[in-house]
């Protein structure tokens, strides 16, 4: 899985297209990513104490992380990721539009 929680993606195909969110959570089993204010579903929720109402809540859905791209933070496009080994042994992801290291 290339994308982590707290990145910034953009969305690139779906009814969301062009949207740009924070990454909420990411499902690596299912290769999916929730991502802030994109896919939204309105669930209607029944009358409760604390909500004696009901209501409707606005709820992020999953969606396929092949969807989505990461937005570089250094550069703040969005870019493919290269991987780097770095001096001290460690895995780094490589922005390949400026080349920055993105963790
Ligand atoms: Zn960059």
């Amino acid at each position: 899985m290339r994308i982590k929680k707290g990145d910034s993606v953009l969305v690139t195909t779906g009814k969301d297209a062009g949207k740009k969110g924070k990454v909420l959570r990411v499902i690596p089993d299912k290769n999916r990513v929730v991502i802030e204010g994109v896919n939204r579903v309105k669930k209607h929720q029944k009358p409760s104490r604390s909500l004696p109402q009901g209501g409707i809540l606005k709820i992020e859905t999953p969606l396929n992380a092949s969807n989505v791209m990461l937005v570089c933070s250094r550069c703040n496009k969005p870019t493919r990721i290269a991987h780097k080994i770095m001096e001290n042994g460690e895995k780094a992801r490589i922005c390949k539009q400026c080349g920055e290291a993105l963790d």
